[in-house]
């Protein structure tokens, strides 16, 4: 074990990418470092599936939500209201806006991300946001709801980050910061202040290089901390330090 303290503040291994090997995979987790994870709901169903995982595992934590590219009916959010007084629920999410891969059902989208963005209000929790190709309106609507929470994988401009820093977001990094292409994400991470990272991986997706095109998961957080220590000429230990303590204020998770 090279680091310890990773704090993986966005995962997705209630996903079928994980259904070989998940149980083995999670409890190796901690002797790898890997000593908290937080799982992002998607529908209610993945939310439930989430749940029970977190049942399972002391040092794992999720949210519950509805994905943008999942939004439908309202009988989720019931399902997903009905989840969140659980002690195991640390947050609402991921929920947002989403026009890169749907963009003909924006009502919608808002909507949903509306009665979350109050759902989370209500039980006094985080969310965790997902905004794709539409950051100017989701820099809107957070303005309106001033959400504690966390701007997952963040890709935008640095000028962007300093709008959602102002508000007091976290913004998440990931695998995408050892991308060649990421110039953005490197110009964030040379400008934001410590205190407002947290790390990610939004697994079973975007695994850092040199993983890329296999199935992603925390233990490859490393890589992308080097990465990010490079970037901003710091010492990679530390840097999993600062994010596992703002990951713990983020989700109020010992
Ligand atoms: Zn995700």
């Amino acid at each position: 074990m090279k680091y310890t303290n990773i704090f993986d503040t966005h995962s997705h291994y209630a996903d079928k990418a994980f259904n070989k090997d998940r149980m083995e995979l999670l409890s190796s987790m901690p002797e790898e470092g890997v000593t908290r994870i937080m799982l992002a709901g998607c529908t209610a169903e993945d939310s439930a599936k989430s749940l029970t995982l977190a049942e399972q595992f002391p040092f794992v934590w999720c949210a519950v939500g509805i994905h943008p590219n999942h939004v439908n009916e309202e009988s989720d959010l019931q399902q997903i209201t009905a989840m969140t007084s659980h002690e195991k629920v640390r947050a609402i999410g991921e929920i947002g806006l989403d026009y890169y891969r749907k963009d003909d059902n924006k009502d919608l989208q808002k909507k949903m991300f509306r009665a979350q963005l109050e759902l989370a209000k209500s039980f006094d929790l985080p969310v965790i946001l997902h905004i794709r190709d539409a950051i100017a309106e989701g820099l809107e609507i957070v303005k309106e709801y001033r959400p504690r929470g966390v701007m997952h994988c963040w890709s935008g401009s640095v000028e962007m980050a300093k709008e959602f820093v102002k508000l007091g977001l976290y913004l998440g990094f990931g695998g995408v910061a050892t991308y060649p292409t990421a110039r953005k994400v490197v110009e964030t991470l040379q400008w934001i202040p410590s205190e407002f990272m947290v790390l990610e991986t939004d697994c079973p997706y975007l695994p850092p290089v040199p993983f890329r095109r296999q199935r992603c998961d925390s233990q490859m957080i490393p890589y992308t901390v080097e990465r990010i220590a490079e970037i901003r000429n710091a010492d990679p230990q530390e840097i999993v330090d600062i994010c596992c303590e703002n990951g713990k204020k983020l989700f109020r998770i010992p």
